[in-house]
């Protein structure tokens, strides 16, 4: 998108929308909105071909992820041009965004998910020890709905398909109205890869396909997208005790030390806020730094900035605003900002010399927590800059946040660095670098406070689809409970000998 536009349909017909690039305005395509018989039937059909998908040992379903990694390499240049068109963006940023991240992921999967979801036998502890073998197994959880938003339309669309996937899950994917030929590259990269029919359906669609497939009876619903959206979404899976992660949005901070390295700092705040034209969910939305040093701070953020490129065709470093609500949001936090004091020391306005939905890159000191610049979630091409006393004071201003997804710590005190990571109250944290968690796949990502519930990727994630089956065996053949009524006194008396010996000897201390 892209910017979406309702088209009348006559009565009974599915609604259609009609897609314009935010680049250009162009009209780029058209898509026809899916509703709940649709949504009903493809999880009927899912629910008939996952049992057989399941049932292939782990090595053949990595095999597909191999083969989609191949296909992803192959197209790449027809799949780049796909999410540029929609988006906006830069073809860097989608293709290290959106192509390398995927690559990346499909690879990581496929070499790992046997190893993280072999079944694990477990030692126990104390008298059990001696009379039960146990084994913990890994089982799919059937029918998985994933929900993703436009910012990163292919990579947030793909990454949780791919780990529901080889979990042995079959996936209804429902992405963003407003990049849906992006999410519908997922279809067709796992169409070729071979993945038999009916395990990937991809559902094209607005809020009422998302909110159609929260109440379809799925197994678990893994959304990404804003607060209020995860919120409703919350809400359907709780009627319904459908397990859900809800990835949402960030305000992240950024903590730059008197004793930074300022060039890497004003790269890093630069990179961190106009990335994605901001619309990142870990983007640098609010950069907190040390009095001492800030003049020569900013100098160096506005000497990188100037040298942005800002367009829509050839090489630039700025894309578009993906749609235009977006744009509603950055202009009425920049008014607000404006009017109770800040400072534009560039950027501030819609570019004038472009015809699409383009945002300045703009940075902005003299901010306070007073301006809904530094408390809601921007999302678009703002670098906002306040002086702190010291750090303990950027700790504290970082932490006066309803969001808690990411932050980053500038510092060449690697020590110092992780003591105040652990004084942040998020997600995650980054010191010396953008926050980059997402990208990191061995790591489990995902918000705290209103960023989130639940997280995804690396062992953590990959086993969240999945249910932990603990298998308890007897050693004995069961005579042990067999003899447990009817109760009797005596029967106390032993049991009060056995808690004796587990607890009150140091031979018992030592088998539990
Ligand atoms: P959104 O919440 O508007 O939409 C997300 C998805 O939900 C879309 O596919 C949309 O069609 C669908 N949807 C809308 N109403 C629904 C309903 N009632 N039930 C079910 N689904 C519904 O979000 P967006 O504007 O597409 O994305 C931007 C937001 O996503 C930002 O807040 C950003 O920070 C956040 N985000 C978070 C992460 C993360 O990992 N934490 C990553 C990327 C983006």
């Amino acid at each position: 998108m892209a910017i979406v536009t309702p088209i009348e349909t006559s009565d009974g017909a599915r609604r259609r929308l009609g897609l314009a690039s935010p680049a250009t305005l162009e009209p780029i395509g058209e898509i026809e909105v899916q509703n709940a018989d649709d949504v009903g039937a493809a999880v009927e059909r899912a629910r008939k071909e996952q049992p057989a998908w399941a049932a292939l040992p782990i090595d053949e379903r990595a095999r597909v992820m191999r083969r989609g990694l191949q296909v992803l390499l192959e197209r790449q240049d027809e799949f780049i041009e796909v999410v540029v068109r929609e988006t906006g963006k830069p073809h860097t940023e989608a293709m290290m965004m959106e192509i390398y991240s995927s690559c990346d992921c499909l690879n990581f999967y496929a070499r790992r998910a046997a190893k993280i979801l072999k079944p694990e036998k477990k030692r126990l502890h104390g008298i059990m020890a001696l009379t039960k073998q146990v084994r913990v197994e890994y089982r799919p959880l059937g029918v998985v709905g994933v929900i993703s938003p436009w910012n990163a339309p292919l990579v947030l669309s793909l990454n949780p398909c791919v780990q529901a996937l080889i979990a042995g899950n079959a996936v209804l994917l429902k992405p963003s109205e407003v990049t849906p030929y992006s999410g519908k590259i997922v279809g067709d990269i796992f169409q070729e890869a071979g993945l038999p029919d009916g395990l990937l359906q991809v559902l094209l669609g607005d809020s009422e396909t998302g909110a159609a497939l929260t109440v379809a009876g799925v197994d678990k619903i893994s959304f990404t997208g804003s607060v209020a959206t995860g919120r409703k979404v919350a809400v359907a899976c709780a009627e319904r005790l459908t397990p859900c992660t809800l990835e949402l949005g960030g305000k992240d901070a950024m903590i730059v030390c008197d004793d930074a390295n300022l060039d890497s700092a004003a790269g890093g705040a630069v990179a961190g806020s106009f990335m994605n034209t901001g619309q990142y969910c870990c983007g640098t939305e609010r950069v907190y730094v040390v009095e001492s040093v800030a003049d020569e701070f900013s100098a160096k953020v506005i000497e990188r900035v100037a040298r942005l490129r800002q367009g829509a065709e050839g090489e630039f470093d700025v894309g578009a605003i993906f749609w235009p609500p977006q744009l509603d949001v950055i202009e009425s936090h920049m008014a607000d900002a404006v009017a109770k004091g800040a400072n534009v020391l560039c950027g501030g306005r819609r570019n004038p010399d472009l015809p699409g939905l383009f945002y300045e890159p703009t940075v902005v000191t003299d901010v306070s927590h007073d301006m809904r610049i530094m408390t809601e979630e921007t999302f678009g091409p703002i670098l906002a800059i306040m002086r702190v006393r010291d750090e303990e004071h950027a700790i504290e201003l970082a932490n006066d946040s309803e969001y808690g997804l990411g932050a980053n710590v500038w510092t060449r005190d690697k020590r110092k660095g992780m003591e105040i990571a652990e004084q942040l109250h998020t997600g995650s944290v980054c010191v010396n670098d953008i926050t980059m968690t997402y990208g990191v796949q061995e790591v489990p990502f995902g918000g705290r406070k209103n960023s989130g519930v639940g997280q995804v990727n690396g062992e953590i994630g990959l086993k969240g689809y999945c249910h932990a089956e603990p298998i308890i065996v007897d050693r004995f053949g069961g005579r042990q409970v067999a003899g447990m009524y009817p109760y009797s006194r005596k029967r106390d008396e032993r049991m009060q000998k056995l808690m004796r010996l587990q607890w009150g000897t140091s031979f018992g201390r030592r088998l539990s």
